[in-house]
């Protein structure tokens, strides 16, 4: 790679390296930036690559909405069922108990890579200053010089070699697409095995196809990886129950190794790590791309305020000052996040008599408190700011 210089360079084209492009060059055309994406640049590639079901947040989808970078391949939520398997307490969250329009909505994590991929590309259209870069594993950046590196390189939790502070919770999440006899539309399912979560949520493909999220250890996981069709299905209806009527198809299952990662500092002098860079979590809660999109967004409005508008001799200081108020921000959102992910994933997969007996309580108490229901929604929905 031949030497070049930009202002920002931004190390990962995931969701969270290309919206912190998208939302800095869609404020400020003229930014320097160059992104190093190890993606291949054609999207039809991505086409058949990672179908694991997410669920954004409507705070999210009002963020990307904002650089038209929403997929139309999602589906909304209107309510979810929380439950835990042949124990006592429920609880059941709605929309109209938010008053909002959706509690969520699922996307495949490719569709939502693919869509933010075409709003960078419009939004390249209209910024002169903007490389984007396709790189294989063998490149490196060390050619070029930059004021600011932003590290979006995300990553899942035991491929990342960074791991500052840990935790392995011995478990693996099966995904997969199932179809189902009877989904109530919109509804999202949450119930807690004796091996760890699983849920049941809603996909564009029809109100009886529905993602799965199955967490258990890496052996039971590994194992329902290899059962016939049949074999499978059955084995998930006895830990879901007749809810949904009969589950009738599977197909796409594959394994991800789960824990939480997460760096205590996200800035070093003129460094910053966002998205699956800066913290790695269980999917317990649905939070990862939730706090990495407020991340970018954050981050890029401390850039555009840095290089729009700073004189160019006091740029580093300015730099430093940024990000350092930058960490700052963040710091209440990502706590919350990763401490309220990390209680769940351990409170809620423990066999331990009291604490499966607090769960129910807490359920019952979920159902009726709807303050505590719904400050732990909102919670969820739009982080803190
Ligand atoms: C089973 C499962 C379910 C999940 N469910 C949810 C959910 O319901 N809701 C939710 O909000 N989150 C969920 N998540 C988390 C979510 O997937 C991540 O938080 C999100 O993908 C992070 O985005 P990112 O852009 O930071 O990282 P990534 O999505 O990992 O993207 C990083 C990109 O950078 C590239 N890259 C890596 N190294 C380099 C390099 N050196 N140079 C250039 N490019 C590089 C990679 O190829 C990749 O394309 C789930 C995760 C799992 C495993």
């Amino acid at each position: 790679m031949s030497t070049s210089s930009c202002d920002i360079l931004i190390h990962g084209g995931g969701p969270v390296g290309l919206t912190c492009a998208a939302w800095t060059l869609q404020k400020f055309p003229d930014a320097k930036i160059t992104l190093l994406d190890r993606n291949p640049l054609n999207d039809e590639e991505l086409a058949n690559s990672d179908s694991r079901g997410i669920a954004l947040s409507h705070g999210s989808k009002i963020l990307l909405d904002t650089i038209h970078g929403w997929p139309t391949e999602s589906v909304a939520i209107h309510q979810v069922h929380v439950s835990q398997t042949g124990r006592f307490g429920r609880a059941l969250m709605t929309r109209e108990e938010l008053n909002q329009d959706a509690l969520g909505h699922i996307v495949r994590y490719r569709n939502i890579h693919i869509a933010v991929r075409k709003a960078l590309r419009n939004i390249q259209l209209n910024s002169p200053n903007f490389s984007w870069q396709y790189v294989t594993k063998d490149h490196d950046a060390h050619g070029i010089h930059a004021q600011c590196i932003v590290h979006a390189e995300g990553g899942l939790f035991k491929d990342q070699d960074w791991v500052e502070t840990g935790r392995d919770y011995d478990q693996s999440a099966l995904v997969g697409l199932v179809e189902v006899e009877n989904a109530k539309p919109h509804q999202a399912w949450e119930r807690f095995t004796s091996e760890g979560p699983l849920a049941v949520l809603p996909s564009h493909y029809g109100h009886n196809v529905l993602n799965l999220v199955w967490c258990g250890t890496p052996e039971s996981s590994q194992h329902r990886l290899t059962l016939s069709d049949a074999d499978f299905l059955s084995e998930l209806q006895n830990e879901f129950g007749a809810r949904i009527g009969r589950f009738l198809k599977i197909q796409g299952r594959r394994l991800y190794e789960l824990g939480l990662n997460y760096r205590k500092e996200i800035t070093i002098d003129r460094e910053v790590w966002i998205g699956n860079a800066a913290q790695t979590l269980h999917p317990v809660a649905g939070q990862g791309l939730n706090l990495g999109l407020r991340d970018a967004f954050l981050l890029a409005e401390k850039l555009v305020g840095v290089f729009a508008g700073s004189p160019k001799d006091q740029l580093t200081l300015v730099l430093e000052n940024a990000l350092q108020e930058y960490a700052l921000s963040r710091k209440i959102d990502r706590t919350t996040t990763i401490g309220l992910t990390d209680f769940m994933a351990r409170v809620f997969t423990s066999n331990l008599a009291p604490i499966v007996a607090a769960r129910g309580l807490a359920l019952s108490a979920l159902q009726w408190a709807p303050p505590i229901k719904t400050a732990l929604a909102r919670q969820m929905m739009f982080g803190r700011r």
